[in-house]
């Protein structure tokens, strides 16, 4: 059944805007690379793309397949969700590669199989349905709630596993070789006991992406992995030095590329080149990197930034400045320098003054400051001097706080820590806000409601999922969220009141 125009149209005329390598497709051995948010999301993640180039030079016609950008529109049409490559039903591939970047991207998997047809739940389907495959960052921490909708997962990193998984189905008619594969999970025999996740072999960095576009917010920008991992020991942080692979974290230390090869690879006529790794401003060789690219003649961008690099070496801000990069970000991650010492974070006060300096004297448009609101003992003091020290950076340049409610991940030393509770964090900002009032400092908050579900579903097994699934039947309201997940003792034993 051809796809009605108006949903086709918005496909092919992004199909039309990529640049790079396309992904040759047929109809042997055909996999769906499946990313449950839009497109815009889904081309702006490194490992989904990259994922893509090494199946598709492994020989398996890969096409990708995002999250109807309008889903109620593709519902009433009664429309199967479609591939980029040719408009092939999503019902048409035997096997979904599907990458689930945080939790709340579960509800796009269930609505990718609900507009499909397809019984949500494992248990429920035929031997005709497709196997779904999930891997990606969700399973660095919990992908436990994800369990139920899936026949099987690769935990961690999936570079050198995903490639003999697939092959494996092709094969077998399942993915059931995967008990044998690093990292590799299969609910039905392994029930909620998760094996240790995989790590990829160096020699297969750097990943790097294939196709570039001005639909994403990345606008036109290749993205390569300048290094994988992080040294050091944020307890918050799922990427931390010593995360402890045999219970999911992520493996230690940083491994790094070399300037030479990062440059080997980039393309020619790939305009902006986007820099990706967890601590990329650690690396050593980071200024004569950016220095080559800009030789190059190209613009950049950088996936993360720490206030003390950019505070130690001048010329990190001063070439990703000449390089177009806008809008300096760096994270401070709790209210105050007494907090950041408990998070181990470390950044101080002088050094984000210093990035403040870095900003004005750069000529950027605005210095962003990301941080967590509700860490675990945070007081009203935190917030005055969060408030007092805002208004010192707001003096010197314009300042956004991008503000998320704390939420505690597995495998990192704050598992366990109660959520601060939606109307602790909204009176905190309500605080902020007015704290702030009359400088050139703007917050800009995440949902502290939202952010209650994303703690419930860290924290839940496999009976969070089944939830999950209720919730987007009824609609996915924040109501529907509170009556699933605000019943009591259930899923997380650290249950937080949910008021509004
Ligand atoms: S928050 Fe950043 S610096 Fe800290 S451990 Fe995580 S990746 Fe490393």
């Amino acid at each position: 059944m051809a796809v009605p125009r108006a949903l086709a149209e918005p496909i092919l005329r992004r199909k039309a805007l990529e640049r790079g390598v396309p992904f040759p497709n047929s109809r042997r051995r055909r996999v769906a690379m499946v990313y449950p948010s839009p497109y815009r999301a889904g081309m702006s993640s490194l490992g989904f793309q990259w994922v893509s180039t090494i199946l598709s030079e492994r020989g398996f016609s890969v096409e990708r397949v995002f999250l109807p950008d309008d889903v109620e529109a593709w519902r009433k049409a009664r429309q199967v969700p479609v591939s980029e490559e040719s408009l092939t039903p999503l019902t048409d591939f035997p096997i979904w590669c599907v990458s689930l970047a945080y939790e709340l991207e579960l509800v796009g998997l269930i609505e990718l199989l609900r507009l499909s047809g397809i019984p949500p739940l494992r248990r429920d389907r035929r031997d005709r349905d497709p196997q779904i495959l999930l891997g990606g960052p969700l399973t660095f921490s919990n992908p436990l709630p994800a369990a139920p909708f899936c026949d099987g997962m690769i935990l961690g990193e999936a570079d050198d596993v995903i490639g003999d998984a697939v092959e494996a189905f092709f094969e077998d008619g399942d993915l059931s070789a995967l008990a044998k594969l690093p990292g590799g999970y299969l609910p039905e025999e392994h029930g909620e006991v998760l094996p240790p996740i995989a790590r990829a072999d160096d020699a297969l960095l750097p990943a790097r992406s294939r196709i570039w576009t001005p639909e994403t917010e990345l606008h036109d920008m290749f993205l390569i992995e300048g290094e994988r991992g992080c040294h050091r020991t944020c307890t918050f942080c799922v990427m931390r030095r010593d995360s402890k692979p045999e219970t999911g974290g992520a493996k230690g230390g940083m491994r790094l590329v070399t300037p030479e090869r990062l440059m080997e690879l980039v393309p020619k006529d790939a305009p902006r080149v986007g820099l990706v790794g967890a601590a990329i401003s650690d690396h050593p060789q980071l200024v004569p990197l950016l220095q080559a690219l800009l030789d190059a003649g190209k613009g950049i961008g950088i996936s993360s930034l720490r206030g003390d690099r950019v505070a130690l070496k001048p010329d990190i801000p001063r070439l990703l400045r000449l390089g177009g990069y806008s809008t300096l970000t760096v994270a401070s991650d709790a209210a105050s320098q007494r907090l950041r010492r408990t998070l181990a974070k470390g950044t101080t006060d002088a050094q984000l003054i210093a990035c403040a300096e870095a900003a004005r004297e750069h000529k950027y448009r605005l210095l962003k400051v990301y941080m967590m609101l509700g860490v675990p003992d945070e007081q009203d003091d935190d917030l005055e001097e969060l408030i007092a020290f805002t208004r010192k950076l707001a003096a010197i340049h314009a300042v956004v706080l991008g503000v998320a409610p704390f939420v505690p991940k597995r495998n990192t030393p704050l598992d366990g820590a109660p959520f601060a509770g939606i109307s602790v964090v909204d009176k905190r900002l309500d605080r902020l806000r007015a704290g702030l009032k009359g400088c050139r400092a703007e917050v800009r908050p995440a949902s502290a409601r939202w952010a209650w579900v994303e703690f419930q579903l860290a924290q839940a097994g496999w009976e969070g999922g089944e939830a999950c699934l209720r919730v987007t039947e009824a609609g996915g309201a924040f109501s529907d969220w509170k009556r699933e997940y605000g019943k009591e003792g259930f899923p997380a034993p650290w249950r937080q009141e949910a008021t509004v």
